[in-house]
């Protein structure tokens, strides 16, 4: 049974954390915080301190990281680490599937927050993909929004995962010197912040900018989803990316 520490409170449209929670307002109007669809109920038992939780995974649209089971980090590491050409067609398979997902729950929670409807719509058709479950079986990779990237940092390091939502992206370019070679080279570092604050950046490597399709010129309010290693560089938050096919924008 999924659990949560906070829950979508559908009519003030923001999430509501356990220590507020109050029964007379709250209770049977909140949903689960990535797909804003499964109903959750506050859990309190005795020495454990209370958490949100839904009735059954299938409550959750199948777009969101709850409606099935996760990839151990174990599993996940081998796949990436593995050489076979099997286990690289079923990586590739699962991360596609997990940006798609996240792509998918963005477009739908834009709809629900009531962005113009004609807008959605040609979004919808355009970007929605219908995730191909046939071939694998279709674990989740643990995913994290953003907004939530922080509060959890020392939880996420050192981890794969993905992470999505909407921000402001501004794009830098560098020129670095190889201190034995002395030859020069360039380097891209895309900065993800919430508002004005800083979340975490990608430093995309000479080669990987080749195939890095810039954004228009420090985009706002972006929808995106990537996967990658999380890294803290000076406390601060670097998510390695193994190639730009994983970050996706909406
Ligand atoms: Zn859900």
């Amino acid at each position: 049974m999924p659990t949560f520490e906070e829950a979508y409170y559908k009519i003030e449209k923001k999430n509501v954390e356990i220590k507020d929670y109050i029964d007379k307002i709250h209770y049977e109007k909140i949903y689960c915080p990535e797909c804003l669809t499964a109903p959750l109920h506050i859990v309190r038992k005795q020495n454990v301190f209370p958490y949100y939780a839904s009735n059954s995974k299938q409550a959750h649209l199948e777009d969101c990281q709850h409606y099935e089971d996760y990839i151990t980090k174990k599993n996940l590491n081998k796949l990436i680490e593995s050489k076979n050409n099997e286990d690289e067609k079923r990586l590739k398979f699962l991360i596609n599937n997990n940006l798609q997902g996240a792509i998918n729950l963005l477009i739908k929670n834009e709809i629900i927050e009531n962005v113009t409807v004609e807008n959605s719509i040609k979004k919808t058709s355009t970007n929605q993909l219908k995730i191909s479950s046939n071939e694998y079986k279709y674990d989740r990779i643990p995913r994290v929004s953003i907004n939530r990237l922080l509060g959890k940092k020392e939880e996420f390091i050192d981890n794969y995962l993905i992470i999505w939502g909407i921000a402001n992206i501004e794009s830098k370019d560098y020129e670095r010197m190889n201190s034995t070679t002395g030859k020069k080279f360039k380097i891209k570092k895309l900065i993800f912040r919430v508002k004005e604050n800083f979340k975490f950046s990608i430093q995309l490597s000479e080669n990987q900018i080749k195939h890095y399709k810039e954004l228009p010129q420090n985009s706002m309010n972006k929808g995106f989803a990537v996967f990658g290693l999380i890294k803290s560089n000076n406390g601060f938050l670097e998510l390695k990316i193994l190639t730009t096919e994983h970050l996706q924008y909406l």
